[in-house]
C-alpha cells in the first residue's frame, strides 16, 4: 500500500505517519527529515534547503523531486510507503504521478490530517524533536522522561529552528497557498481519508484506519 499524508505544518501528520508506518509496515519518507539529515551532514543539498526552510518557504521543486525519486528507488520502498511532506504543491503531485507511472505503481490513499491554526501554533512552538530518530515530543503536552533525551532512542532532543511563531505563521501561509489545493486534486480521485487531530491523536488515527478500511486497504 502506498500512501500520502497531507496536513498543515504541525497538524500532527508526522506523528500519525509514524503510527501508520508501524501498523501497515511501510517505509516512511519524510522530505523534511531528509532535508534536516542533509543539513546535519552539511551536504550541498542540506545547505541549499536551509535557506528556504528558515523562511518557511518551499525548497525548489527540481531538487525536492530528484531527492524523492532517489528515495523511492531504495529497496525498502517495495513493501509500500507513506510519503510525509511530499507532494507539497500541484507541480510536485504531477511529477509524482509521472514517477509512479514509469514504475507501474500508484497512490492508494491520501490521508488528510485536519487541525486548526490556533492548536497548531500552540503545539508547534512548544514542540521538541529527536535529532536521531525524528520522534516528536512537547514540553507542555508530552515531555520526555529525561529532559533533552529521546524516550525512543536516547538521542538528543532539540527545538527546530523553524518552530518559532514567526516562521510557523509563514509555513501556514505557504501551506494554504501551495499545498491545500492538493486536497481537491486528490479528492477528484476519491482517495482522501480524513482524521481530525484537534483533540487527540488516538481518535485521529482511528478515523484514518476506518477510512482506509472503507477503501478496502
Ligand atoms: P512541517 O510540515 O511541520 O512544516 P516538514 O519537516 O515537513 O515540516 O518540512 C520542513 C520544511 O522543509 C518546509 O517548511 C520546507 O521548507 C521544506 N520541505 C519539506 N518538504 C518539502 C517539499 N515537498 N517541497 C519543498 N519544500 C519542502
Ligand atoms: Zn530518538
Amino acid at each position: 500500500m502506498n500512501l500520502i499524508i497531507l496536513g498543515a505544518p504541525g497538524s500532527g501528520k508526522g506523528t500519525s505517519a509514524t503510527v501508520l508506518r508501524e501498523k501497515y509496515n511501510l517505509a516512511h519518507i519524510s522530505t523534511g527529515d531528509l532535508f534536516r539529515y542533509n543539513l546535519k551532514e552539511n551536504t550541498p543539498l542540506g545547505i541549499e534547503a536551509k535557506a528556504y526552510m528558515d523562511k518557511g518557504a518551499l525548497v525548489p521543486d527540481d531538487v525536492t523531486i530528484r531527492m524523492v525519486e532517489d528515495r523511492l528507488n531504495q529497496p525498502d520502498c517495495e513493501k509500500g510507503y507513506i510519503l510525509d511532506g511530499f507532494p507539497r504543491n500541484i507541480a510536485q503531485a504531477e511529477a509524482l504521478d509521472k514517477i509512479l507511472a514509469s514504475k507501474g505503481a500508484k497512490i492508494d490513499a491520501v490521508v488528510y490530517v485536519i487541525c486548526d491554526d490556533e492548536v497548531i501554533m500552540d503545539r508547534v512552538t512548544t514542540r521538541r524533536v529527536c535529532e536521531k530518530c525524528g520522534a516528536s515530543f512537547n514540553v507542555k503536552y508530552m515531555p520526555t522522561k529525561v529532559e533533552g533525551v529521546c524516550d525512543v532512542c536516547g538521542g538528543k532532543v532539540y527545538q527546530r529552528s523553524d518552530d518559532n511563531a514567526e516562521t510557523v505563521a509563514k509555513r501556514l501561509d505557504t501551506y494554504r497557498e501551495n499545498t491545500k489545493p492538493l486536497i481537491d486534486f486528490y479528492n477528484a480521485r476519491g482517495i482522501i481519508v480524513e482524521g481530525n487531530n484537534n483533540v487527540d491523536s488516538d481518535t485521529c488515527i482511528a478515523s484514518i484506519e476506518a477510512g482506509l478500511k472503507a477503501l478496502s486497504l
